[in-house]
């Protein structure tokens, strides 16, 4: 189980240091000086309408979208404040540290600069390119997946389709070969939504023993759920491993863990909000025609 942290930084701002990228201590490799981002601008409607678009996006998957900050286990996080020359970022509308291509990177920050539009179909664009690039996602040509640089503003959500890499032609994906498909890889990196077990059932939240099915309700200090012995060849089933004291217990780690060639720091923009800015030289290119077809 992964989380996804989304933080306004409300009410006061975050304060982001640089550093090797670590959310549980605020730093970020995108950061070069000690850096404040403004708290997210908009109403709560429109926050709530964020959290939701994020959390369809990642349904399929194995990853919990959640505003409670996790503190200091292990989360990836997506800053949603701010404007991009907060940090030092000026003309970007999001950025991600980088496209980890062998696993995921546990603690890493993304960010939406949220505070240059309400528009929320360009949010949630944004804030799923961003996080996508965090598990390993990079540009591709389907006009409705969020990974993609073509209009319009509002995307479906991953999409198990192969398609070319690109921004506003095919080229080759930054992590080899020349297609993605955006769906399969988040199925890869991040594991399949699994069903949330009913009350009773082996992994559901309880107070006390009476509550499982299995009459035995355990802790391991952050969540109490029903629990039942490993079978004598210490296996569980499907999502539950053995732990040492032979209970089944769900699995925390992901399939595919760390490392991997990060392909250095390749901040990437959404065009959405480019209109506004000034565009960075490195997407330029890109940037631009898409600016064109967004004119409205
Ligand atoms: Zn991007």
């Amino acid at each position: 189980m992964h989380y996804l942290y989304l933080n306004n930084c409300e009410p006061y701002g975050c304060e982001i240091q640089p550093g090797a990228d670590d959310s549980r201590s605020g730093r970020s490799s995108l950061a070069t000086v000690s850096s404040h981002l403004d708290a997210w601008a908009w109403n709560g409607d429109t926050w709530q309408g964020f959290v939701k678009c994020m959390t369809d996006f990642y349904a399929p998957f194995d990853i919990t979208v959640t505003t409670d900050n996790p503190g200091g286990a292990d989360h990836f996080e997506l800053i949603a404040a701010g404007l991009a020359g907060q940090l030092g970022e000026d003309g970007a509308a999001g950025v991600a540290p980088g496209i980890p291509c062998g696993g995921l990177t546990e603690n890493t920050i993304a960010f939406v600069f949220a505070n240059h539009t309400s528009d929320l179909d360009a949010l949630c664009w944004i804030g799923a390119q961003e996080t996508g690039h965090m598990f390993g996602l990079d540009h591709e040509l389907l006009a409705d997946d969020p990974m993609t640089y073509l209009p319009p503003l509002h995307k479906s959500g991953f999409e198990a389709a192969v398609v070319p890499c690109g921004e506003t032609e095919p080229r080759e994906c930054a992590c080899g070969g020349s297609v993605q498909d955006s769906h399969a890889r988040l199925l890869r990196t991040l594991g399949a939504a699994r069903p949330v077990p009913q009350f009773g059932e082996l992994g559901a939240a309880c107070t006390s023993p009476m509550d499982c099915r299995s009459e035995q309700c355990a802790t391991d200090g952050a969540q109490q759920l029903c629990t039942q012995p490993c079978d004598p060849t210490g296996s569980c089933p499907d999502g539950f491993s053995c732990t040492a004291d032979r209970m089944c217990w769900p699995e925390t780690t992901s399939p595919s863990d760390s490392q991997g060639c990060d392909t250095g720091a390749t901040p990437s923009m959404v065009p959405a909000l480019t209109l506004l800015l000034i565009l960075r030289r490195r997407d330029r290119r890109a940037s631009a025609s898409v600016r064109t077809a967004f004119r409205r």
